[in-house]
This record gives C-alpha cells, structure tokens and sequence, in this order.
C-alpha cells in the first residue's frame, strides 16, 4: 500500500488545488483514530531525533506555508514541540526588515537552514517571495519568475549536502477560514492573532490559490517534495504532517554513533 507520503505528495506540472479536498481524511478513518496514530509517531520522532543528533551528519528541513490561518502555528505547537529544543530551531519569516530586502531574497533563508544533527522549522519560508510578492507584484515578473529555478537548486544543493527538505502546504478551503477568522474576532483570546491584513489576503484567494499550484507543480522534486495537507480539521493536519515526518526520519535511519572506548580500563580510573 501506498504511504501517506506518497498519497499527499504534489507530483509536479499541472497540480490543481481543486483536485484535494481540504475536508478529507485519506488514510485516517476518524478523529479516535487520528489522534492515537499521531501519538505513536511522537513517540517515534522523539527516538528518531535523539538518533539524529547523536549522529551529526544529515539533518532535517520542514518548510510549513498555508494561507492566514491554516495552522502553521497550531501544528507547531501541538505536533513539532515534540523536538528537543536542543537540536530544533523553529524560523518564523515576516515581511523582509530593511536588511533583509537590501539582500536576495535567500540571504535571511540560508541563514536559518539546519546545522548538521538538527531540524528546523520555517514558519513561511523563501515560497513568500514567489506567492505574497507575486500576488501583490512587489517586484516585477521578471524577478519573481526566474525564483522557482533558483529555489529549485538552492533545494538541492541543500540535499546534495544531507539535509531533507519535507514541504507541507496546509490546504483549507474559503469556508473554513471564514470560520477561523470569526472565532479570531469572537474569542478575547485569539483575537491578538487577527489583522485587516488577513481580510486583504482573502480578498485575494483565488490569485493565491494560484500562485500556489505555480510553487507546488514547479518545486515540487524529488530532493525536496511538496505535500499537500487536507488542514480543515485540525486532527487530520496533525496527523498526516506527524505520519510524513515519522516516515522521513525513519528513511534517513540516523544512528547512534559507536564509541570506541576501552570500558575496563576507563572503569577501573574511575575507581
Ligand atoms: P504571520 O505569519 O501571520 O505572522 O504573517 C507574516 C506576514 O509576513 C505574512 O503576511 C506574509 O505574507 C509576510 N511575509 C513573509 N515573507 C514575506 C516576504 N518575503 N515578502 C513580503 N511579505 C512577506
Ligand atoms: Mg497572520
């Protein structure tokens, strides 16, 4: 049977977000279900990253993009927390400081990616500079156009020299951030979270909808590949972005280090 990984996975030219139900459930059969499943792979993922560390030689890139929202900072906290903060960094990207415009868009990017032995996060990531600066054509075609190439080799390079790079798009569909976006204005608690600029971005899902299948069918490779991720239930997101990673460290198979140590003589210094 298919993995999970394999069924999610955006398969290059011609993706079409109308094609994945943002409600669906594919290899899930319940919320029960799902939130079991998403134990048992936290559970793996906290052996697999000790391994990782402890062998310092790949390490691992998740790339988390979704319009206003879809849940990167909800899957962060209820899924990737499981990584020891020693050895994860988490990177949220903002609009670009002056700094950081006055570079290529890859100056702040290269500077967030993984040392070897650790994961990171990027919570948006240099796919802004292909989809909020397309869509509202903060720089012209001509700039934006050729970025899916340089993306593409800067991705590679990254996996030439061992790290992972696993994408997720969290997919969720008009009606549901509909929802989302109330429950921001309606809860005193979340209501930090919400700002005009959220209601000026929806104005603009179809554009966006469409920069994404640009991203997605273009950089969607085998060194780095895109998956799409049903995201309007939450336990489903959790889960099937739990389910890749756990498969993903489980193929890179890190290992513990054989020390080669002269255990009786050291026992017998230590008296
Ligand atoms: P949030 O993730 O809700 O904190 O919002 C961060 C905002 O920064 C989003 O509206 C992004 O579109 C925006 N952003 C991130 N990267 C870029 C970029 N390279 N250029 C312009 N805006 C960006
Ligand atoms: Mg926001």
């Amino acid at each position: 049977m298919k993995s999970l990984a394999e069924r999610l996975r955006a398969r290059g030219s011609g993706t079409r977000l109308a094609h994945w139900d943002p409600g669906s459930s594919p290899g899930c059969k319940d919320k029960n279900e799902a939130r079991q499943r998403t134990a048992e792979n936290l559970a793996r993922i906290d052996v697999l990253q000790y391994r990782l560390y402890a062998e310092a030689r790949q390490s691992l890139l998740i790339v988390l993009q979704g319009m206003d929202t879809s849940g990167k900072d909800g899957l962060i906290r209820n899924v990737l927390t499981i990584f020891n903060p020693q050895g994860c960094k988490v990177w949220p990207f903002k609009v670009p400081t002056l700094e950081e415009a006055a570079h290529g868009f890859l100056w702040r990017i290269q500077h967030a990616t993984p040392a070897v032995g650790e994961v990171a996060v990027f919570n948006r990531s240099h796919y802004e500079d292909v989809l909020v600066v397309r869509v509202h054509q903060l720089v012209p075609r001509s700039v934006w156009s050729k970025r899916y190439r340089i993306i593409n080799e800067f991705e590679r390079h990254l996996s030439e020299r061992g790290t992972r790079v696993l994408k997720f798009f969290l997919h969720i569909s008009h009606e549901e951030q509909r929802g989302r976006l109330l429950s921001r204005l309606d809860d005193p608690l979340k209501r930090w979270k919400f700002s005009d600029a959220d209601l000026v971005e929806r104005g603009r899902w179809r554009s966006y909808q469409h920069a994404y299948e640009d991203a997605l069918s273009r950089c969607s490779t085998p060194d780095a590949p895109w998956h799409v991720i049903p995201a309007d239930r939450k336990w489903y997101r959790d889960f099937a972005v739990s389910e890749i990673v756990t498969d993903t460290l489980q193929q890179m198979n890190p290992r513990i280090p054989k020390a080669r140590l002269a255990i009786r003589k050291l026992r017998a210094r230590l008296g």
